[in-house]
């Protein structure tokens, strides 16, 4: 009983002791404003370095990504800062190298992705005042930052990061159409137009058979004979399809029911299904 009223007094003393710390020596002790005295110039104030985040921090160029409940991760033009529940650090980008540790994978996911990996980073300032800090992000948010920083995470060599969903459909879809008849050529093949890096590789040549009569008014349209000459590869098929396969009805069913979706030929329109992406070779001599 005694030691419940000790208590019950102690904690709100100890925490208003606390207050009272941060408070004094103009809030120098404060956890948000520690990092920022690192960058503060002799005679100016804190408050400066703050004020300079704060406006960087409304642009619409700034990313930010929760980490968990209490805590997320703002990149802005300048700055990187971590934020978490009792604290914060702050570095400017400049002086910081960011740096993949590990990775870790889970089955399930709250985003209906059958995968989802998570990153650890760890923050490298370069400057000995600056307190080293890590956190960990989804794969997914990792590349969406990508671009936004100023130097780019370092993902060493042993660390490989899941395929996106995308590159992953882009392998199942060309596995499915290896399976399709090969469609002979005469003339020499040319390159992808959607890429202009790969040959272009697969005919859309229509193969599938027509609805019969009694289900014509059940079924959808069907597909069209596409007249284009060889001009896609097959990643970028695949890829126009997934793009096509997940803003309609099949996008809430992930890439699985992606390929029971159609695409439609990128020139013409013409609908095909997967039955009638052939891979295109020359023909033999
Ligand atoms: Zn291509
Ligand atoms: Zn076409
Ligand atoms: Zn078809």
């Amino acid at each position: 009983m005694l030691a419940a009223a000790a208590a019950t007094a102690i904690i709100p003393l100890l925490m208003c002791y606390k207050i009272i710390c941060w408070w004094e020596y103009d809030k120098s002790k404060h956890p948000v404003v520690k990092p920022l005295l690192c960058y503060t110039t002799p005679g100016s104030d804190w408050r400066v370095v703050a004020n300079n985040i704060n406006i960087e921090f409304r642009s619409v160029d700034k990313v930010c990504i929760p980490l968990t409940a209490t805590s997320k991760f703002v990149a802005t033009e300048t700055w990187l800062i971590r934020v978490t529940q009792y604290g914060m650090n702050a570095v400017k980008q400049r002086d910081c190298s960011l740096v993949a540790t590990a990775t870790d994978s889970y089955a399930l996911s709250t985003t209906g992705e059958d995968e989802v990996q998570y990153v650890n980073i760890e923050a490298i300032p370069s400057r000995p005042d600056v307190n080293q800090f890590s956190f960990r992000m989804t794969t997914t948010a990792l590349r969406e930052i990508q671009s936004r920083l100023r130097d780019p995470v370092r993902v060493p060599e042993h660390i490989s990061l899941l395929p996106t969903v995308i590159e992953r459909f882009v392998t199942v879809f060309k596995h499915h159409v290896e399976q399709n008849p090969v469609y002979y050529v005469d003339q020499e093949l040319e390159q992808c137009i959607g890429c202009m890096q790969n040959m272009a590789d697969v005919k859309i040549d229509r193969r599938c058979l027509p609805v019969p009569p009694q289900l014509e008014a059940i079924a959808p349209p069907p597909c069209q004979q596409c007249n284009c000459r060889v001009l896609w590869c097959c990643a970028c098929v695949a890829r126009w399809w997934a793009a096509r396969a997940a803003g309609g009805a099949g996008g809430a069913g992930g890439a699985g029911a992606w390929l029971a979706a159609r695409g439609s030929c990128p020139v013409c329109r013409a609908v095909f299904c997967m039955l009638d992406v052939r891979p295109a070779r020359p023909r033999p001599s």
